[in-house]
């Protein structure tokens, strides 16, 4: 096999391959990129948190977000039995960007790649990682090209963005199951014809289901009068619906009088996709030579859109540990990289399942909270789940417990 070297091979061009490449770069480490996909490609995840700006600042990557034109985001708000209520994110307790965008994957995730390109990084389309073999300290990966030539890439360091491929858990044997029921999502995107003067295109709108409170249904305006449109159960709720995944979405967004009634006008504009059984978890983030980025590590679940933000963020914590070691520093993995990320990971994990027992929605729908607690919550909305001057952070479980009995009251 042609044999090639590199300091550090980044599999995947998503968000988190993108941003550590980019950093990496910038700081005079050689990096390849290999992705297995064309660009633009499709993928789910399209409404953002405020959070994430900083990242693509840092990595001088922002400049072609905000000229992108995307839809402006700067909240979320949730309706259930025709009850409202919304966060906005200017109004937050942690500092940091207050406002973000929601996006068509499929160009924001090409942006960013072609920035990195852009700043000197080497990425190869349709360029597949097959196998790994593990070394003292570096990594032997077999890559098939496009024309399906294998060949070798001597690496480093590896880091994994590959997403849901999750290429290294696959690989070696990394795989840990979820402690999150499995859930399964069906979705489309809209032309969304909606006329309420009332509807705010600039907040993703979360529904919950009037019968049942573990199923919800995403709404997130893009800038050219569509929407993505997506409804989370588990598989026994859509087992009961009939059909086909289109026929699933249509009457289960026919239960949700609110969300309907919004949608009178809306029309599908592309394939209804479904996914099922997402969230995924790792034994170990990292290894000797090997660390896993954004989804290629745990997947939680969509309802906080938090997948972009852990992605960036784990893509900036693992580079500035590389960054650290080529000037020679010693580093901890374990409590530099996987603590550091567990500690965002697990605020949003307390908030998930605070959302499916119930407790987070009595929060978020209780109308005398106090201003303060309000902005608490509103930050770990807005992505702020690594600020542990936020009680909501430091012990989130505790902290939730606590309100979401006061909210009963
Ligand atoms: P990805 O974006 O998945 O990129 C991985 C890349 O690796 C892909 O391009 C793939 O082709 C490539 N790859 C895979 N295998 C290989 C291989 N063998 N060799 C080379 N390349 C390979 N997140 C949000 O922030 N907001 C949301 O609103 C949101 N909604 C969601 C809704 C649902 C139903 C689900 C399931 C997830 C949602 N997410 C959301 C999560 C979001 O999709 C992911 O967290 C995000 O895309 C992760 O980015 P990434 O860079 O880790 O991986």
């Amino acid at each position: 096999l042609k044999k090639e070297t590199v300091d550090v091979l980044v599999i995947g061009a998503g968000p988190a391959g993108s941003l550590a490449s980019a950093l990496l770069k910038q700081n005079k480490i050689n990096v390849l990129v290999l992705e297995k996909q064309k660009f633009p490609r499709f993928s789910i995840g399209e409404s953002l948190l405020p959070q994430l700006m900083s990242f693509l600042e840092k990595a001088d990557m922002r400049e072609v977000v905000d000229e992108a034109r995307y839809q402006f985001k700067d909240g979320a708000a949730f309706r259930k039995n025709g009850v409202y209520s919304e966060f906005n994110f200017n109004q937050k307790y942690s500092e940091g960007p207050g406002t973000t965008y929601q996006v068509k994957r499929a160009d924001f995730d090409k942006r960013l790649a072609d920035r990195a390109e852009e700043l000197g990084v080497e990425i190869r389309y349709q360029h597949e990682v097959c196998s790994i073999e593990e070394k003292d300290d570096y990594s032997e990966v077999v890559v098939k090209d496009s024309q399906g030539e294998a060949y070798e890439v001597k690496a480093g360091f590896v880091l994994d963005a590959s997403g849901f491929g999750r290429v290294l858990p696959r690989l070696l044997d990394l795989e840990y199951p979820s402690d999150l029921p499995q859930r399964q999502s069906i979705f489309c995107h809209i032309r969304d014809g909606i006329s309420d003067g009332d509807y705010d295109r600039n907040k993703i709108l979360i529904s919950v289901h009037p019968q049942d409170n573990d199923v919800w249904y995403w709404l997130i305006p893009f800038s050219d009068g569509t929407c993505s449109l997506g409804v989370v159960g588990k598989p026994e709720f859509f087992a009961e619906l009939s059909g086909e995944p289109r026929d699933k979405l249509l009457s289960a967004v026919a239960a949700e009088p609110d969300l309907a009634k919004l949608l009178q006008r809306a029309e599908i504009i592309t394939e209804v996709q479904q996914i099922k059984g997402y969230s995924a978890n790792v034994k170990s983030l990292f290894g000797n030579n090997f660390a896993l980025l954004g989804n290629a590590g745990e997947f939680l679940d969509p309802v906080f859109s938090s997948g972009v933000t852990i992605a960036f963020k784990s893509a900036e914590l693992a580079t500035s540990l590389l960054i650290k070691e080529k000037r020679g520093e010693t580093v901890c993995w374990q409590k530099d990289y996987s603590d550091s990320l567990l500690k965002g990971v697990n605020t949003f994990r307390a908030f998930v399942n605070a959302w499916y027992d119930g407790r987070l929605q009595d929060i978020i729908f209780y109308q005398d909270s106090s201003q303060q607690v309000r902005k608490m919550i509103c930050a770990i909305l807005a992505g702020y789940a690594w600020d542990e001057n936020n009680p909501y952070v430091a012990q989130p479980e505790r902290r939730l417990n606590v309100l979401a009995e006061i909210c009963k009251s």
